[in-house]
């Protein structure tokens, strides 16, 4: 039998995650990198994850009353300039078309985020009270104009996300619904995809350019970085004034209303491809994988037939499972394990003679790679359990190294071993810009990760770990993606 030997990955996840993580990726044929600096190719398999990620979350936006719309790539440069804040943000990482229309015609930039040109068109739709509030995502690519090394799904110039934009009548509105969708990104992590995350506030330093304030979701990977999966801001009314939005409220007065944004990205997925692959391959989340199960014939001359007449009859049974029936003949059944290994698949379903014999399947399952054997009758209800166990056994997991790491610290001598010893540092915090910048600076680069939800205020008398002036905030460090 000819076959094309398949090159495993070469490092450990544990010696260097940084190139096992990219083999990984390349060779499971998520990504590629592109002709084009700074920008890489989603294979079918990595697009494929992203589509379950759309697929989950269209349909809990929807149920929270979100319209789905598209708006142009473009955005002329007088709008970046509206938001003062924003625009200073924003500027080092916009890229801009070199060809106008005419002479002396408006600079468009490509878009590093939809807010200006989307609140432009709200400007114009939004009347009276009766008309919020306003609830409308894009799925679309944007472009940041990184100079660092491009890592797959984690940092690039151009990737793709979902942005959502709200208005509200009041703060409160607005406040609550910031917190809804920050817990709509903590669920998708857990449920979909397996990731536990820290979540809470960003800081002053850390916050998007042109908010108020900024909820995150952060995931710890095993190499002790952190990565922040997905924000949620309240705009607060710097916005809606700067491009003229207003309002007839319920008193007949004009009135200024108040917006949010959030957003998750394809850093997702190499968030979840990190945090649970191994040294054989990816570990796909049960939930995430596009195809649960993956079915091998075991084929001799004598059985051949019977034994993929079997084979599609199981397919055929589990189709809700989106099943994948490697039926190739090029191939040995030892290379078509490392393949769906490699790529993940939750539940391998192997096929022989002996197996026919006793009406039964060999069921492999990823994570742990532990075998069973499964009557063909019973594996319709047998799928979905192990499925379910595997997603909870993968979280738990993850969950363990997340609470694990968890170190606190009082000083700066401890914070920095803390963060040589890659863990995620608590400590308390005065909140100040410059201090955090000197924390940067004095450590081996550490970045405050969030303020946690529900515990933000430091206790009475606490000093800043930095500067031992007063403490106003519990808060996580980390090193960062
Ligand atoms: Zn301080």
């Amino acid at each position: 039998m000819a076959e094309e030997k398949k090159k495993g990955i070469t490092v450990k996840k544990e010696d260097d995650m940084a190139e096992w993580y990219a083999q990984l990726c390349l060779k499971s044929e998520l990504a590629d990198y592109a002709p084009v600096k700074g920008c890489y190719i989603l294979r079918p398999l990595g697009y494929a994850l992203w589509e379950k990620i759309q697929e989950y979350f269209n349909k809990r936006m929807k149920y929270r009353g979100v319209q789905n719309a598209y708006f142009p790539l473009f955005i002329p440069e007088s709008f970046f300039k509206k938001e003062a804040t924003h625009a200073k943000g924003f500027t080092p990482e916009v890229a801009w078309i070199a060809n106008r229309d005419e002479e002396g015609s408006e600079r468009l930039a490509i878009r590093p985020t939809s807010e200006t040109i989307m609140y432009d068109s709200y400007a114009r739709w939004l009347r009276s009270w009766r008309d919020l509030p306003i609830r409308i995502n894009q799925w679309a690519n944007v472009v940041r104009w990184e100079t660092k090394a491009t890592k797959l799904f984690l940092r690039s110039r151009e990737f793709l996300w979902q942005e959502g934009h709200c208005v509200y009548e009041t703060n409160q509105d607005c406040d609550r619904e910031v917190e809804l969708f920050l817990m709509e990104y903590k669920d998708l992590c857990e449920n979909l995809l397996a990731v536990p995350v820290l979540y809470g506030r960003k800081t002053d330093k850390e916050k998007f350019a042109g908010a108020d304030y900024t909820m995150t979701i952060e995931a710890f990977m095993p190499d002790g970085k952190a990565i922040q999966c997905g924000t949620s801001h309240n705009l607060g009314q710097g916005f809606a004034k700067a491009f003229g939005l207003s309002f007839q409220d319920k008193n007949g007065e004009a009135s200024i209303p108040w917006q949010s944004s959030w957003g998750i990205s394809t850093r997702l997925i190499g968030t979840t491809v990190m945090q649970h692959s191994d040294n054989r391959g990816l570990v796909l989340p049960p939930n995430l994988a596009p195809n649960k199960v993956a079915i091998v014939p075991i084929l001799y001359d004598q059985t051949r037939d019977i034994i993929l007449g079997k084979c599609d009859q199981v397919k055929n049974e589990l189709r809700e499972f989106d099943p994948i029936l490697d039926d190739r003949e090029e191939y040995t059944p030892g290379w078509k394990f490392n393949e769906w290994e490699l790529k993940g698949v939750p539940i391998r379903l192997e096929l022989g003679p002996k197996d026919l014999e006793a009406d039964q399947v060999t069921a492999v399952v990823r994570d742990t790679g532990e075998k069973q054997y499964i009557k063909i009758k019973d594996l319709k209800s047998a799928i979905p359990e192990m499925l379910a166990l595997m997603h909870e056994r993968m979280f738990k997991k993850a969950k363990q190294h997340l609470e694990s790491s968890i170190v606190e610290v009082r000083n700066l001598d401890e914070l920095n071993k803390a963060i040589e010893d890659k863990r995620l540092a608590k400590t308390y915090f005065c909140g100040e810009p410059e201090c955090e910048d000197l924390i940067k600076d004095k450590t081996a680069g550490a970045t405050s990760r969030c303020i946690p939800f529900n515990d933000e205020k430091a206790p009475k008398g606490s000093k800043c770990v930095h500067c031992a002036k007063e403490a106003k905030w519990n808060i996580y460090f980390s090193k960062s993606y």
